[in-house]
């Protein structure tokens, strides 16, 4: 998800013009958005695990044996600099690994403010994203500085796979495309955290966000988010927002099934994409996040789009 901060403004081009066509999703900038950094607050969670809470999304650090292994490096250079000069304080080792949950700018465009040759860890479809940013600075809608083409992963995950790094045991999921097709979840089994980025972001409303234009799935989605809730885990950090847990997540689960089901019946029925949010009585996401499009215009989307595959 992207945060609207300090009156900026962004537009969603949902591209409709046939619902029997694969849909696009498009971001764009229309304001700015102010880096914050005076909210910034670097918070302990369990031996040598940290998260910083303000900012614009969720970073997490691990202290290694030799390094710190960070997560996701917020939007701003000046946040992410900000970040790491406060976790300089708490331990003189550097910062060698960012592993990145998913390729939206509000998570890697602060890559740059990271040393170079730092090692960058990602799905692969987030490599492909990158590259594809690096070739054109505006396909993500809010261009990075032309700096993060020196941080395009250098080590890249299929599906999940289980790492020592630097000493600290981590297991990266990726069980299907949900919020986009290079979700990576990190799990520390020694302290039971998983942070999940926007996989499990509520500040979006109720049910999750998809993209479809980085080939998202709600289905993929329920998968993934079995998956995240069958690790032996306390803690989820996601990609805004405060820190959640197992049992609210389990129901955020259970409403989105229930929700996708709704739409299926609806649309099996033959109902339109307005008939169906009436019936639904889907509503606008809430605050900065009002104008993504809903669940149900999304999934309403996705079994077009099946459909229309189904038929060729
Ligand atoms: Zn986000």
């Amino acid at each position: 998800m992207i945060s609207l901060i300090g009156g900026a403004i962004i537009s969603v081009v949902l591209t409709v013009a046939a619902v029997t066509q694969i849909p696009v999703l498009r971001f764009k900038a229309l304001g700015t958005i102010l880096p914050m950094t005076e909210n910034l607050k670097v918070m302990p969670l369990k031996d040598g695990v940290f998260w910083v809470s303000g900012g614009i999304s969720n970073t997490g650090f691990v202290v290694g044996d030799k390094g710190v292994i960070a997560i996701d490096p917020q939007m701003f250079v000046s946040i992410a600099k900000k970040e790491l000069a406060d976790i300089a304080e708490i331990t003189p080792k550097p910062v060698n690994v960012v592993i990145l949950t998913h390729s939206d700018p509000d998570h890697i465009n602060g890559l740059p403010a990271y040393p170079h040759g730092v090692e960058v860890i990602a799905q692969e479809n987030v490599k492909r994203d990158i590259q594809h940013l690096v070739a054109d600075l505006n396909s993500n809608g809010f261009p990075p500085s032309t700096e993060i083409k020196n941080y395009v992963p250098t080590r890249t995950v299929r599906g999940t796979e289980s790492l020592l790094l630097d000493g600290v045991p981590v297991l990266l999921l990726h069980t299907a495309p949900a919020h986009t097709d290079g979700d990576l979840a990190i799990y520390l089994p020694s302290q039971k955290i998983v942070f999940a980025g926007d996989l499990i972001t509520p500040a979006i409303g109720l049910y999750p966000g998809i993209h479809l234009d980085k080939h998202g799935s709600s289905l993929g989605w329920v998968e993934s988010m079995k998956a995240i809730l069958a690790l032996d885990a306390d803690v989820y950090v996601s990609g805004h927002g405060e820190l959640l847990s197992k049992d609210t997540l389990r129901n955020r689960l259970r409403a989105s099934e229930q929700r996708r089901q709704d739409i299926k019946t609806l649309f099996d029925e033959g109902k339109t994409l307005g008939e169906t949010k009436s019936t639904l009585h889907d509503v606008s996401l809430k605050g900065n996040a009002a104008q993504f499009p809903t669940f149900v215009e999304t999934t309403y989307q996705e079994l077009a789009a099946e459909k229309y595959q189904r038929a060729r």
